[in-house]
């Protein structure tokens, strides 16, 4: 009996493990993924329906109702009524239509519906847990009770009780690891990426993003075009209203960069008050136009820096297009964008420069 208590643990362990695997690759919880934890947490019911854990010759009992109840407390009520109607499916499917499979598929999609009810509850996940399993376990006296009778049921639900709640703590205490345990690295997988200023790519992903686009555009074809953008004055702007101030500029400027590009367009922080828009698919009469927009827009645009004060910047753009300026990969689209950025600066700032400004000086 031991050991098939340890197997369905075991079973447990692995399908929380392939969970946290899953959700590794996002940190959203979309529809779409509730949908899957519910299927994926329905099959776990029927695993562990399968393995079932016998008494004696006659009594078997199993922990499906923990593949209800474990992602009723981590991911709602949908996976929750998912998974149960599952297992409700399956219990039929594999033991055949009788009195005891629908009274066993009643009480099932009862444990469904009562694990959705108790999702909100403000309790600890592990409270919650174990509220949740001692009402499925309620239900499962019920339902044993109809199907065995009650001595038997008193045989039974003894053994069922205490190895439902050991095994819901092991449930808890996994989960709970893995949780942390992508959360720690979605954190590092974002102060990797991004900077956390503005929240925009950081040095790091802009080089990434950099080769990655060079490499894209040539191989289908297509222009790509580079803004460096530089705030104006900006140490005056630190040196006026504080650095706190200049901070605020900062996380304002980001926005209205993002705003004013596509969302395929890469915007990133390049370092200090340098910012940079990597324009995929786009030459460079267009990429001019957009640059010029966005001067104008920052120009126009009011910053907040506390409370009730606002103030104005400006800021220069150096523009360079692959492969209508640039006619090589690698760092020349950079350098090119950043003589015309310095050339921008040189002759008043608040403007947006090109190569061929650059040259006709
Ligand atoms: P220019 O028009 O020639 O670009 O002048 P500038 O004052 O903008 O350029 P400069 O390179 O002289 O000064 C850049 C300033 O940016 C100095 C530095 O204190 C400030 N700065 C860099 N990073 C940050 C930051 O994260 N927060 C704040 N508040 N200021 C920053
Ligand atoms: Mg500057
Ligand atoms: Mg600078």
């Amino acid at each position: 009996m031991l050991e098939h208590l340890f197997v369905n643990v075991c079973i447990i362990i692995s399908f929380l493990y392939f969970t946290g695997m899953i959700l590794k690759k996002t940190e959203s919880l979309h529809f779409r993924l509730l949908l899957l934890m519910g299927l994926f947490f329905g099959i776990l019911g029927l695993a562990l329906m399968y393995f079932t854990i016998p008494l004696n010759n006659n009594t078997i009992v199993d922990l499906r109702h923990l593949a209800a109840v474990t992602p009723a407390v981590y991911f709602g009520w949908v996976p929750a009524l998912i998974s149960a109607i599952i297992i409700t499916i399956g219990r039929i499917v594999m033991y055949g239509v009788s009195t005891s499979s629908v009274v066993a598929g009643i009480g099932m999609i009862g444990i469904g519906l009562i694990c959705s009810l108790f999702t909100r509850i403000p309790l600890k996940n592990l409270h919650k847990l174990q509220v949740m399993n001692i009402a499925s376990l309620l239900i499962i006296f019920i339902a044993l009770f109809i199907n065995l009778g009650l001595p038997l049921t008193f045989q039974i639900f003894p053994f069922h009780f205490i190895t439902s709640l050991l095994a819901g703590f092991i449930a808890y205490a996994i989960a709970e690891q893995i949780k942390r345990a992508n959360e720690q690295f979605h954190r590092l997988e974002r102060s990797a990426t991004k900077d956390f200023l503005t929240n925009l790519n950081n040095v790091r992903q802009f080089d990434i993003s950099y080769n990655d686009a060079l490499r894209q555009a040539k191989e289908k074809n297509e222009k790509l075009s580079f803004l460096l953008i530089d705030i104006d004055h900006f140490k005056t702007v630190n040196d006026t209203f504080g650095h706190h101030a200049g901070d605020e500029v900062l996380k304002e400027l980001g926005k209205v960069l993002t705003f004013h590009s596509r969302s395929f367009d890469i915007v990133s922080r390049n370092g200090g008050e340098e910012f940079s828009v990597l324009l995929l698919d786009c030459p460079h009469e267009h990429a001019m136009t957009i640059a010029e927009r966005i001067r104008k827009e920052v120009e126009q645009h009011t910053f907040p820096i506390n409370g009730e004060q606002s103030i104005s910047i400006t800021i220069s753009i150096g523009v360079s297009t692959f492969p209508d300026t640039v006619s090589s990969t690698g760092e020349e689209i950079f350098e090119q964008a950043d003589k015309a950025l310095y050339l921008a600066k040189r002759t008043g700032r608040n403007k947006v420069c090109d190569f061929q400004m650059v040259q006709a000086v």
